[in-house]
């Protein structure tokens, strides 16, 4: 029998995708990857060097041309090129494009690779919004986490205050409203459940309630 399992966690922005993943990392003692940070790395990398987010192949050659490492540990760390890009990735300017550049495939070739090497090195919990189609299809568990666009909206917003960051709930909500069509739009890999999937809304409930939940279910599935 295997001795290491996959959890796969999709679902549109701010849905508490991250939140769960920690928490449940922490809770198993597993990996957590964050594949978004991933994308948000290359974004932000392209807004560094001025490049136009819509030509296709100058991003994609930059994304080859790209050392990304996500460091575990207390607090997860994003290296992009050796330098830390933790804070950096969460403006809202790289959340404007992260989805246009997300939706190229040679990039997102270049990520899915550095994220199936991650899954083989132990058990791991992964978030995005194609791990269970595609990057780990064989997962054990499968999550697709929603909320209504109204708590995730606030979610985003709260995060940002913490963050001392300003912008208005309303630009949030339509900063959302846009990521999450073009995610869902795109040709390669878009955001959809996977039909093995579980699905569950999250609004209302507690992080507890949620990790709860998904621990009990993936008893099912794996001798944890
Ligand atoms: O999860 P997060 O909100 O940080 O993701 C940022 C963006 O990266 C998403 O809106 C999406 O465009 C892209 N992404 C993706 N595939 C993933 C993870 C993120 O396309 N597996």
């Amino acid at each position: 029998m295997k001795n290491t399992y996959q959890i796969a966690i999709d679902g549109p922005a701010g849905a508490g995708k991250s939140t769960i993943a920690k928490a449940i990392a922490r809770r198993l003692g597993i990996l957590y990857v964050d594949t978004g940070a991933m994308y948000r790395a290359i974004a932000y990398k392209a807004n560094t060097l001025n490049l136009p987010l819509d030509q296709e192949q100058t991003i994609s050659d930059m994304a080859w041309n790209t050392d990304i490492v996500l460091k575990n540990g207390e607090d997860e760390r994003v290296l992009c090129d050796g330098k830390d890009v933790t804070e950096e990735i969460r403006s809202p300017e790289v959340t404007r494009a992260v989805s246009i550049i997300a939706a190229y495939p040679k990039v997102r070739e270049r990520l899915v690779a550095i994220q199936r090497r991650k899954a083989q090195e132990k058990s791991v919990v992964m978030d995005g919004r194609d791990i269970g189609t595609y990057v780990l299809p064989q997962a054990d568990l499968k999550i697709f986490l929603t909320a209504s666009l109204e708590e995730r909206s606030k979610r985003r917003w709260l995060e940002l205050q913490q963050r001392g960051k300003k912008q208005s709930l309303e630009s949030v909500q339509e900063d959302i409203i846009n990521r999450d069509r073009l995610d869902r739009e795109r040709k390669v890999s878009p955001l959809v459940p996977a039909d093995d999937a579980y699905i569950l809304d999250t609004t209302g409930l507690s992080i507890e309630e949620i990790v709860e939940d998904i621990v009990n279910n993936l008893k099912t599935k794996v001798n944890l």
